[in-house]
């Protein structure tokens, strides 16, 4: 009988959403390299289109015991599943069908599951979790700026800063999010602020589903300590045991590089398919000259809007990559694919549109020079490790903080937030690509710099993923052993 320790056996749990799934499994991946037994479980709506669309099953048997296992989202099948779909998730019925959808997996997998890596954003996981008694780290995927204004939310309501009185407002400083007192404007809380009433149920369950974090065993951001130090110090008056092990991506990368060398593939983690032919179009642009131009995953906009940026995109007489992702642009589904039609047509000389782009590989390609995005926190932190500077346009959630911090306190680019005016656009672009790119690039460089340093043996979240991949294991012991026959 040999009663040597098997591996610590974790289940991983993403929001079924892109952004998180993207941040989420590259956890899951690190942890596998560590060697531990992974299940990482998905929607079955999310892995049905990542086998679609990838090589999942190939990319993770590489890892062995890695197993992918599926839940239902609690909604039905034939459910559209766009736009803030997900919010649906946390009506309490449909809440409940996953929560005892995870409890009854936990009660009947085999090996038992010693530790739940489980999504900061879903609190019932921390319940079932609680209730079995087994340990549970939470990873919170959007910013630790978001984070700490969306647990100092009851502190604002309480100080009479919100709701927001309405659009003159809007600049008005907030004075009760610790640390962000001299920069955090109305105009920059997490979207889910703006509401006449503090009531509202979806400002109530953001704030609900983060004031939870502290009863965790640990919290997770993908952030570094140098690039979040100051809001990292809040948010550990109230979660002591917090890891930054961020960019996730780019720690991935670098222990990955490091046992495989060069030929290793990350994997694409796409909901959507990827169109590679973009990067042959970039292969023949000059250096620094593209603009590139997405939105994420979620964010979809009007049909003026669509307009008002390509019009400003194409007065700029830059180049630019426009990915103008399936169904993201709001009307009938037939008038939608005629302005996109169009705008393919016209231009040709000048852009490129597709639907889904290999983001990453775009960001670290020479001739891409700025990014215009959501400031999504998995789009942000890519740009930030390319070195790219951003121009900001927030959609919604975390966004509308991470602009700011992006714009005012890193100084990497500007802010168009509330603004799509195609004078307005031109404008920003010819600054970031033109005016103003000696600056940008160099604040850019510099903080990619510091960031890259991070991921690199002896970086702090370098040393804090180790640390991490430690405490679990000790978290894991602490169930009784398992016995190998
Ligand atoms: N992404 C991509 N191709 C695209 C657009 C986005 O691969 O054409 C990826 C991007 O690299 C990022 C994720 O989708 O990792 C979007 O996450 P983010 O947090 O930026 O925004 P969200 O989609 O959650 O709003």
């Amino acid at each position: 009988m040999d009663t040597q320790t098997p591996p610590p056996h974790v289940l991983v749990f993403p929001v079924p959403l892109q952004g998180h799934i993207n941040a989420v499994i590259k956890l899951a991946e690190l942890l596998a390299v560590a060697g531990f037994k992974i299940t990482f479980l998905n929607s079955d709506h999310n892995h049905e289109r990542l086998v679609k669309f990838t090589d999942i099953a190939a990319h993770f048997g590489r890892y062995p015991g890695f197993e992918l296992r599926t839940i239902t989202d609690g909604l039905p099948q034939e459910h559209p599943r766009s736009g803030d779909w997900f919010l649906g998730m946390f009506e309490d019925a449909t809440e409940m069908k996953v929560k005892q959808s995870l409890r009854d997996m936990l009660v009947n997998i085999t090996p038992p599951v010693d530790c739940i890596v489980g999504d900061g954003f879903l609190g019932f996981v921390l319940d079932v979790a609680k209730e079995l008694g087994i340990p549970i780290v939470y990873y919170r995927t959007s910013s630790p700026c978001s984070f700490w204004a969306y647990y100092s939310i009851p502190d604002i309501i309480q100080a009479g800063e919100l709701p927001i009185k309405g659009s003159e407002d809007m600049d008005r400083l907030i004075t009760t999010v610790p640390g962000m007192e001299t920069y955090l404007r109305c105009r920059d809380l997490p979207s889910c602020c703006r509401v006449t009433d503090v009531e509202d149920p979806i400002i109530r369950l953001v704030a609900k589903q983060t004031l939870k974090s502290p009863q965790a065993d640990a919290l997770v951001l993908n952030t570094a300590e140098e690039l979040d130090g100051p809001i990292l110090s809040q948010i550990r008056t109230k979660c002591p045991n917090v890891y930054a092990i961020g960019p996730i991506s780019a720690q991935l990368n670098t222990r990955l590089k490091a046992k495989h060398g060069e030929s290793y593939h990350p994997f694409l983690n796409s909901l959507w398919e990827v169109d590679k032919k973009c990067i042959s179009w970039l292969d023949q642009q000059p250096n620094r000259s593209v603009i590139y131009v997405s939105f994420g995953s979620i964010t979809s906009m009007s049909r003026e809007q669509l307009v008002e940026l390509w019009s400003g995109l194409l007065n700029s007489k830059m180049k630019f990559l426009f990915v103008v992702r399936p169904n993201s642009v709001i009307g009938k589904d037939v008038e939608a694919e005629d302005v996109v039609r169009e705008l393919h047509e016209k231009t040709k000389d000048q852009g490129y549109i597709v639907d889904w782009a290999p983001q990453e590989e775009v960001l670290n390609h020479p001739a891409v020079g700025g990014f215009l995005t959501h400031s999504g926190w998995n789009s942000t932190l890519e740009s930030i490790v390319a070195g790219v500077p951003m121009i900001c346009w927030p959609y919604f959630a975390d966004q509308q903080v991470n602009s700011r911090v992006v714009t005012e306190v890193w100084k990497i680019g500007l802010d168009m937030k509330d603004v799509c005016d195609r004078k307005v656009v031109e404008k920003m672009v010819k600054d970031v690509m033109v005016d103003r790119k000696e600056e940008f690039s160099n604040s850019a460089a510099e903080m990619a710099k510091v960031t890259n340093q991070c991921v690199n043996v002896g970086g702090s979240s370098y040393t804090n993923l180790d640390r991490l991949i430690e405490d679990i294991r000790v978290m894991s012991m602490k169930t009784p052993p398992k016995i190998l026959v």
